[in-house]
């Protein structure tokens, strides 16, 4: 399993979910500690934003770290990512 450290507080987080290829690459690592999803796009995977879920279980763009292009390819496929399947880890 791929895993990076996460931003925050540097815990190890595994890589959930990926879309695309190369320049259109989004990487998607969940802290479970955090509970936040960062993303990372383009083949030089740039921290572009972090998401958090509300209360109906939706994607809400929580840091936004990255240009507006980062951002919205990252917003672009979020929704992609189950938030049911982000439970495991502890
Ligand atoms: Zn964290």
């Amino acid at each position: 399993m791929v895993s990076w450290a996460c931003p925050n507080d540097g815990m190890q987080i595994p890589r959930v979910a990926q879309f695309g290829a190369d320049a259109t690459l989004v990487q998607f690592f969940w802290c479970w500690s955090c509970e936040e999803l960062f993303a990372y796009v383009g083949d030089k995977a740039v921290l572009a934003a972090s998401f958090a879920k509300d209360k109906s279980q939706q994607w809400r763009v929580w840091k936004v770290i990255g240009s507006e292009h980062e951002r919205n390819m990252a917003v672009s496929v979020v929704t992609q990512v189950d938030p049911r399947q982000l439970q495991h880890g502890n």
